[in-house]
Formats: structure tokens, C-alpha cells, sequence
């Protein structure tokens, strides 16, 4: 059976090492503040922003929520994320998107700063990650992968990784992330021809394409490292992720579950974000 790489134990492991970076921080008289930006009250972004509240505030860092109206207008958003992004007390923000349609998102997302902007929304940042250049943010998921992967010592330099997803939130900026470690991809997407060999010729597989459990026993090989980014519901609405973890962890060396796993990392990847923001002054 695979060993089970579970989200809390990175977290853990990452939380000691901040709230000692949080309390000299405070020390010096700098208080970390997260400004939360949610437009109108979506199930998800509720969900998400109670677990980054939680895991913010435990290590000290401060967390405020900034609420619009569904409804508002391009030009007071406009208005709204500027005096945030002024506001010398805020070290970090975090936009939720989609934003709704009235709204145009190109123009919103150059609005945050790149030294405030946690989670990889301006396109300076998402740059950044594209040039190797790690003085950006890079998106806080294709992150908390790399610390699964570091925290269970499982060696990036050199290996094959296969990742299926292309998009900006995931596949993309963690191909680039691991090409920085000296990893050699190989990016998957819904033309691949040869998937399931394509996947099992991998030391490290990565699935991050929204399927229900697309990744079945046929998709791996024995001893490989899966991570499974996907959250999904299934047709019995229980949340799932892409892999098929019953069938997998047989074969897996090791693989993470879902709920519990990478998930579960990307707050805390957040709250070291606005620490290193925070940090910058
Ligand atoms: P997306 O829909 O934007 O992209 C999915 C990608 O997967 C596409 O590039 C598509 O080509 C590829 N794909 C889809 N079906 C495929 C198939 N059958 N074979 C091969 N490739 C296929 O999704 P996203 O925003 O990148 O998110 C991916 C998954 O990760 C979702 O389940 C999402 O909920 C999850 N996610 C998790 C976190 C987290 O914190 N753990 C954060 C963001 C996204």
C-alpha cells in the first residue's frame, strides 16, 4: 500500500517555522494583515476564506474581509481595490475569481500590486514564475505541491514529471515551478494521445484536470509518487479528487488523498506569502 502524504503534516511542519517568523515580525512592529476581497457570497470562496482565516489567524497573522455587493460597479471595485492596495497596513490580498461577468477581470488583476498580490493574479507575477524568477508569487496550489513533494522528501532534481492539466491555475506555473527544481515535464491536457502510458512512464504524476477519479490503476505504475490536485463531487455528491485512490494506493509508492491533501497545504502557503510580503516591508 502507498504511503499516505496528508496535508496536516506539511502544515504542521510549516506552521512552527511562522508563527516564529510572525512573532519577529511583531517584534520589530510589524503586524501581518491579509485583505480578503470577495465579491458577492459564493459557497466556495465562503468555504476557502474560512479555512485561510483559520490557518492566518493561528499564525498570527491578522485577516481582513473586504465584501461587495454582487451587483457592484467596475468602477467602484476599481476604486475599492485601490485604497486597499494604498492601505500601508495591508501586506497581502487575495481576490476571489471569477469575478461576476459585468465585471472585467482584465483590468482588475494589474490593479494589485505584484509585491501584495498573493496568489498569483497579476500578470507581472504569473511572468515571474514563467521566467524562473522567484522574487514573484507564484499561484498558491502549483506551491503547496512543491512542499507536499519537499516535506516528504521526495526527490524533484531529475525526475520525470507528468502532469495532467494545462491551465494557469495549476498545470501550467507548477510545470514551471518544477523545470526551476530540474525536473523534466511532460504536460498532459484532453488531446494527449497515449495518456494512460504517457502517466505510468512517470516517477512523479500529478493530476489536476477536474475529473472524478479519471486516474485509475491503468494510469500508474508500481512505486510512483501521485499527487492529486483535483476536488470534485461525484454523482453521489461526495468531494473526490481526480485520482481513483482505492485502486491507486495499491500500486502508488505514495499518494495524497482528497479531501486531506495538497488542499489542504494552500493556505498555509498563503500565509507564508503574506509573511514574506509582510517581511519586505
Ligand atoms: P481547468 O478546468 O481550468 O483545467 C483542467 C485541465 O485539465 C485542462 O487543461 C484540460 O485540458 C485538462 N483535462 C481535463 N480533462 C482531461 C482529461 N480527461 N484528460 C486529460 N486532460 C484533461 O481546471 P483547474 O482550475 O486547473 O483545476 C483542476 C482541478 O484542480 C479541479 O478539480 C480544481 O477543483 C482543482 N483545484 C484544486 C485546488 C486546491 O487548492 N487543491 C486549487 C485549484 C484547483
Amino acid at each position: 500500500m502507498a504511503v499516505v502524504m496528508k496535508g496536516i503534516d506539511v502544515v504542521n511542519a510549516m506552521k512552527e517555522k511562522m508563527v516564529r517568523e510572525v512573532e519577529e515580525l511583531k517584534q520589530k512592529g510589524i503586524n501581518p494583515c491579509l485583505a480578503i476581497v470577495r465579491v458577492g457570497s459564493k459557497p466556495d470562496d465562503l468555504s476557502y476564506e474560512r479555512g485561510a482565516i483559520k490557518r492566518c489567524e493561528g499564525i498570527g497573522i491578522t485577516c481582513r474581509v473586504f465584501e461587495y455587493d454582487q451587483e457592484i460597479s467596475q468602477q467602484e471595485l476599481v476604486k475599492e481595490i485601490k485604497n486597499i492596495n494604498d492601505d500601508k497596513e495591508i501586506h497581502g490580498i487575495l481576490l476571489f475569481r471569477p469575478l461576476p461577468k459585468h465585471l472585467n477581470e482584465d483590468e482588475i488583476k494589474y490593479l494589485v500590486s505584484p509585491e501584495k498580490d498573493m496568489d498569483c493574479m497579476n500578470p507581472i507575477n504569473a511572468a515571474k514564475v514563467f521566467a524562473g524568477d522567484s522574487s514573484g508569487f507564484a499561484p498558491c496550489t502549483p506551491e503547496a505541491v512543491i512542499e507536499v513533494l519537499d516535506h516528504n522528501k521526495i526527490p524533484i532534481e531529475g525526475s520525470r514529471v507528468v502532469i495532467i492539466g494545462r491551465s494557469m491555475v495549476v498545470g501550467k506555473p507548477l510545470s514551471m515551478l518544477l523545470l526551476k527544481r530540474n525536473a523534466t515535464i511532460t504536460i498532459c491536457h484532453t488531446k494527449t494521445k497515449n495518456l494512460e502510458e504517457t502517466c505510468r512512464n512517470a516517477d512523479i504524476l500529478i493530476a489536476a484536470a477536474g475529473k472524478a477519479r479519471m486516474v485509475t490503476g491503468a494510469f500508474v505504475s508500481e512505486g510512483q509518487v501521485v499527487i492529486d490536485v483535483g476536488i470534485n463531487v461525484d454523482a453521489a455528491g461526495n468531494l473526490c479528487g481526480d485520482v481513483d485512490y482505492d485502486e491507486v494506493s495499491k500500486i502508488a509508492g505514495y499518494v495524497t488523498p482528497v479531501p486531506g491533501g495538497v488542499g489542504t497545504v494552500t493556505t498555509s502557503v498563503l500565509a507564508k506569502h503574506v509573511i514574506r510580503a509582510a517581511s519586505k516591508g
